[in-house]
């Protein structure tokens, strides 16, 4: 087993071209990052299969449980293909998009999606190759759209299309979804990543295929997502701020606002959130990032945010461990800012009326009286070390599970250091084994309390309620 990591807020590396290897895996693992993203927007399922194997080998080299996210493309919208691989658009000019295969030019370009035709109307806008360039619907069929170009450009093959202020009758799986999701439960991915979530319908049905093989977070970076996500999070096991494609379909100007909203909502509830995207864009081809991405990665943990994002920086970037060692620095230094546990406070209110969340709330106020260098929690369904670390304590939480897949999909979760242990059946026992798994972890030494938070009898989820405090002695320190 090894130490533990001081740092709360989680490190979430998007892996790609120049991050694929076992060495690149562990020298990311090395300057910081807990978690790791498979994009399956690109590539094939063969070098996925490679990608996810290497992760596992480095996770056992590393000795602590590493989720891995597989994030599905989600119907992404693109345009078909020009005789000449693309047209320049000149603002005022007439565009048609229509659902004829025959390559585009300058008057027309194939939309192959039928339900953006049956869910716009007159004046709506489309969005191309992230907002570059904007069109305004002037009139429309079934199977056709006759836009006025209001911001032009060049409009190459393939390029995306935002329609932001759209719900599409569309399912939030396509088909290549399907085939990416059975692919990556087969692989035993821990979390599932769900893009252009519309509605909560989204969510459910991702749920009843997933069957709880793996948990599911639904990606919010559409208006009607950030409308409807209260209800979202109800079914979703966690959420991301997906800024890239969230700043397309809305102003930039209210990207920052949404972020703070949805953090606080999800934290509320107690469901990890990531914050995504251009965290350190310059990153990509420079060695340090601008002064300007350290105060975005900075607000984001201030925030709490379980988890930060890189995706390019990691995946093609020229310089991925840096990347994600400036985010390590970064989250460190705020972390030991004087007021950022002050800051935290406001999100734990609203407790459920469980014992779990009763005993959650006690062991933050026991451990803060007493002392305590950490609180270990048991936990089979990973429930109990969600609630724990919604009460934002300032001590560290040692969470011990019998179950691998729990211990890998709370390594997204804000300053959860989990542990896969065999399971404990007798009071003493589980006493002795939280005192010898904190040393062990580098969390607690001799002379120090520990909290302890169980559900007796033991192998009974969800039955959390027992509080115990416990003092490491030299003896812990020996074993
Ligand atoms: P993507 O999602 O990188 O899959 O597009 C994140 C985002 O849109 O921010
Ligand atoms: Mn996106």
């Amino acid at each position: 087993m090894s130490i533990i990591r001081h740092r709360r807020t989680r490190i979430l590396a998007t892996l790609g071209p120049v991050t694929s290897s076992q060495a690149m895996i562990k020298a990311l693992f090395e300057a910081g990052a807990d978690i790791f993203r498979v994009n399956m927007s690109h590539g094939n399922h063969a070098d996925k299969a490679t990608l996810i194997a290497n992760i596992r080998a480095v996770e056992e080299m590393v000795e602590r449980p590493i989720a891995i996210l597989a994030d599905l493309q989600g119907p992404k919208l693109r345009v078909g293909a020009f005789k000449n691989g693309s047209v320049t658009l000149k603002d005022g000019q007439n565009f048609i998009f229509d659902l004829n295969e025959a390559l585009g030019d300058e008057t027309r370009v194939q939309l192959p999606h039928k339900e953006i035709f049956e869910a716009m109307d007159d004046g709506t806008n489309l969005l191309l190759d992230d907002g570059k360039l904007r069109l305004q619907v002037k009139s429309h069929t079934s199977s056709s759209a006759i836009c006025e170009v209001i911001v032009g450009g060049l409009l190459s093959n393939s390029k995306g299309v935002n329609v932001p202020n759209a719900v599409l009758p569309m399912s939030a799986l396509t088909a290549k979804d399907r085939k990416d999701l059975d692919f990556a439960l087969s692989q035993n991915v821990d979390w599932i990543a769900l893009s252009f979530v519309q509605r909560p319908s989204d969510v459910a049905e991702v749920k009843k295929i997933v069957k709880g093989r793996a948990s599911v977070m639904a990606k919010i970076e559409k208006p009607a997502a950030v409308d409807a996500l209260g209800e979202i999070l109800d079914h979703a096991d966690g959420v991301m701020v997906a800024r890239g494609d969230l700043g397309v379909e809305e102003p930039a100007e209210n990207v920052p606002g949404i972020q703070r909203q949805i953090i606080r909502k999800a934290r509320r509830m107690g469901k990890p959130v990531v914050v995504a995207t251009q965290m350190l864009e310059s990153m990509i081809v420079a060695p340090v990032p601008t002064r300007a991405e350290v105060s975005d990665v900075a607000t984001a943990v201030r925030d709490g945010a379980d988890a930060i994002m890189l995706s390019a920086e990691s995946a093609v970037g020229d310089y991925p461990e840096e990347s994600v060692s400036v985010m390590n620095r970064v989250a460190n230094k705020v972390e030991q800012e004087a007021d950022y546990m002050a800051g935290t406070m406001e999100e734990r209110m609203n407790a459920n009326a469980t014992t779990e969340d009763a005993i959650s709330a006690a062991a933050r106020q026991v451990a803060k009286t007493v002392k305590a260098a950490a609180i270990v929690t048991f936990t089979t369904s990973g429930a109990t070390a969600l609630r724990a670390a919604r009460e934002r304590p300032s001590v560290p939480i040692l969470v011990l599970t019998p179950k691998l897949e729990v211990a890998r999909r709370l390594s997204i979760v804000w300053g959860l250091h989990t542990v896969h242990t065999r399971d404990v059946e007798a009071f003493e026992e589980m006493i002795g084994k939280s005192k010898r798994m904190a040393v062990r972890s580098g969390i607690a030494s001799a002379g120090e309390r520990i909290v302890i938070t169980a559900g007796v009898p033991f192998g009974t989820p969800g039955a959390t309620n027992v509080l115990h405090i416990a003092w490491i002695s030299g003896q812990e320190v020996m074993d």
